[in-house]
C-alpha cells in the first residue's frame, strides 16, 4: 500500500480524498495556488506545496509544478479527483513515467474515452447499445443528409473532441441541417481546436442515467448500479439520485451487467460511468468518463462502499475481495449540489461566507470545503459544497432532504439552496417524473 499520496485538486474533492487516505494510514500531500492558502484542503493535509498562482492554468494544470510537488514531498501515487487534469491521458503517462501511480485509468483508456468517436466505436465492440447515427465522423453535408434522412430528422450534430455540451447542435428538418452542420463545426474548432463531427438520432425526451463500474488489475469487475442525473441546467447536472425512479430491478441488472461485461472486455481499471441516455425502455450509450465523478456519493449511499478507498486499493495492485453477486443496494440516495451562485439568475456569489451551519443526523452526509470565515475565490468552479442525504426508500429520502435543506444555513454569499428547497417541493419532482429537459422548464417557470 502507498505511504503517501498527493491529491492533485482544490475544493470539497480534495478533502474528500484526503479522508479516504487518511482512514486507510496513508499520509496526504495538497497542492494548492496561492489564492488557495487557506483552504480547507490545504489546512488537513499533512504536507501542501504552494504550485503557482490563482490561475488554473498555471496551478492546478501545471503537470511540471505539481511532478516537481511529488518529488519533493516523496509522494508515491497521485490522485487527479475530478475536472482539472483527470481526464488528461498525457498527464497520466507523465505521471507514471516519472515513477508515481496514477490513481485512475491507463493513459491509454482515458484516451480511447476521450474521443468520443472512438468511445463510440469501442461501445459498440464490446455490446454496449448505442444512439444510432453515422458510423464514425461525417465528412461534409453531402454525407450528413444521407446519414440524417436515414436515421430520421430530428438529428443531433456532435464534436468527435466534444465536452461540457459544447460543439452540440440540433438540426430538426433538413432546411436546417446545413446551418447546424456548420455552427457544430465552427463550436467546435473553437472550442477543442478539432472541427470534427458526428451524427447521432436526437432522442426527445430521455432520462440521463449512468452506471458505476469498478475494476481492479487482475480482471475482477463489478457494477455499482445507476444514477439519475436527469436534473440538469446547461447540461451541468443539478441533483442526482440512486437508484433511478425510471428502472426496476430486472432492468438495473441487466444494463449493469452489459456495463461490467464490456469494461471486461476492455481490459479497463479503476471506477469509470458508463453514461447513457433512457427513453422508452432502451438505453443509448452517449459516453464514458474515466474518473471518479462529483456525484460518485450517491452510489456510495445505496451500497455501502468508500469509491475513492476501492480507488486506492486496487491502484496499489489489491484484488476487489468481492463479486457482483455479494453487493446489496439498500434504500434511497439524493445529491444536492450546492453553488455559490444566485438561485435565480445563476450568476456567480463568491466572497466572505459569514455564518456557516451544514445539516446533519441519521443519514445526512455534507461533503464540503467551506467554512465561517472562508473566502470563497471568483478564479474556479462555483460549487461550494454537496448535500447527500440517504432515507430507507425515495419517500424518507425526500422528507429528510427536504429537512436538512430547512436547515443548511451559509450566509455571506448567495447559494443555490433556495433553488433545491423548490425542486424538492416540485409534485413532478416528487413523483420521478422528469426527463432531461424538466428542469430548464422548472426553472424558467418562477
Ligand atoms: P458532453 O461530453 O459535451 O457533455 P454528452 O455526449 O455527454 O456531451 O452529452 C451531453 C448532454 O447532451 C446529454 O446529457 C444530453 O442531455 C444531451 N445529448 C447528448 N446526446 C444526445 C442525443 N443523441 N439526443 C438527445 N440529447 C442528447
Amino acid at each position: 500500500m502507498f505511504e503517501k499520496v498527493l491529491v492533485a485538486n482544490r475544493g470539497e474533492i480534495a478533502l474528500r480524498i484526503h479522508r479516504a487516505c487518511k482512514e486507510m494510514g496513508i499520509r496526504t500531500v495538497a497542492i494548492h495556488s496561492t489564492a488557495d492558502s487557506d483552504a480547507m484542503h490545504v489546512r488537513l493535509a499533512d504536507e501542501a506545496v504552494c504550485v503557482g498562482p490563482a490561475q488554473a492554468r498555471e496551478s492546478y494544470l501545471n503537470i511540471p509544478a505539481i511532478l516537481s510537488a511529488a518529488t519533493i514531498t516523496g509522494a508515491d501515487a497521485i490522485h487527479p479527483g475530478y475536472g482539472f487534469l483527470s481526464e488528461n491521458a498525457d498527464f497520466a503517462s507523465m505521471v507514471e513515467e516519472h515513477g508515481f501511480t496514477f490513481i485512475g485509468p491507463s493513459p491509454d483508456h482515458i484516451r480511447m474515452m476521450g474521443d468520443k468517436i472512438a468511445a463510440k466505436r469501442a461501445a459498440v465492440e464490446t455490446g454496449i447499445p448505442v444512439v444510432p447515427g453515422s458510423d464514425g465522423a461525417v465528412q461534409d453535408t453531402g454525407e450528413a443528409l444521407r446519414v440524417a434522412r436515414d436515421i430520421g430528422f430530428p438529428v443531433l450534430i456532435k464534436a468527435a473532441a466534444g465536452g461540457g455540451g459544447r460543439g452540440m447542435k440540433v438540426a430538426e428538418t433538413e432546411a436546417g441541417l446545413k446551418e447546424a452542420w456548420q455552427l457544430a463545426r465552427t463550436e467546435a474548432l473553437a472550442a477543442f481546436g478539432n472541427e470534427e463531427v458526428y451524427i447521432e438520432k436526437y432522442l426527445k425526451r430521455p432520462r440521463h442515467i449512468e452506471i458505476q463500474i469498478l475494476a481492479d488489475l487482475h480482471g475482477n469487475v463489478v457494477h455499482l448500479g445507476e444514477r439519475d442525473c436527469s436534473l440538469q441546467r446547461r447540461h451541468q447536472k443539478v441533483l442526482e439520485e440512486a437508484p433511478s425512479p425510471a428502472l426496476n430491478w430486472s432492468q438495473r441488472a441487466e444494463i449493469g451487467k452489459i456495463a461490467a461485461d464490456a469494461i471486461r472486455k476492455l481490459g479497463y481499471r479503476s471506477v469509470g460511468t458508463i453514461e447513457f441516455l433512457y427513453e422508452n425502455g432502451g438505453f443509448y450509450f452517449i459516453e464514458m468518463n474515466t474518473r471518479l465523478q462529483v456525484e460518485h456519493p450517491v452510489t456510495e449511499m445505496i451500497c455501502g462502499l468508500d469509491l475513492v478507498r476501492e480507488m486506492v486499493r486496487v491502484a496499489s495492485g489489491a484484488p476487489l475481495g468481492y463479486t457482483q453477486e455479494n453487493l446489496r443496494f439498500s434504500g434511497h440516495a439524493i445529491e444536492c449540489r450546492i453553488n455559490a451562485e444566485d438561485p435565480d439568475t445563476f450568476l456567480p456569489s463568491p466572497g466572505r461566507v459569514g455564518d456557516y451551519h451544514p445539516p446533519g443526523g441519521l443519514g445526512v452526509r455534507v461533503d464540503s470545503a467551506i467554512y465561517s470565515g472562508y473566502t470563497i475565490p471568483p478564479y474556479y468552479d462555483s460549487m461550494i459544497g454537496k448535500l447527500i442525504v440517504h432515507g430507507a426508500n425515495r419517500n424518507e429520502c425526500l422528507m429528510r432532504l427536504r429537512r436538512c435543506l430547512e436547515e443548511y444555513v451559509i450566509d455571506g454569499i448567495k447559494s443555490t439552496i433556495p433553488l433545491h428547497q423548490r425542486l424538492v417541493a416540485n409534485p413532478d419532482f416528487v413523483n420521478g417524473d422528469y426527463d432531461i429537459h424538466w428542469l430548464e422548464k422548472f426553472v424558467g417557470m418562477k
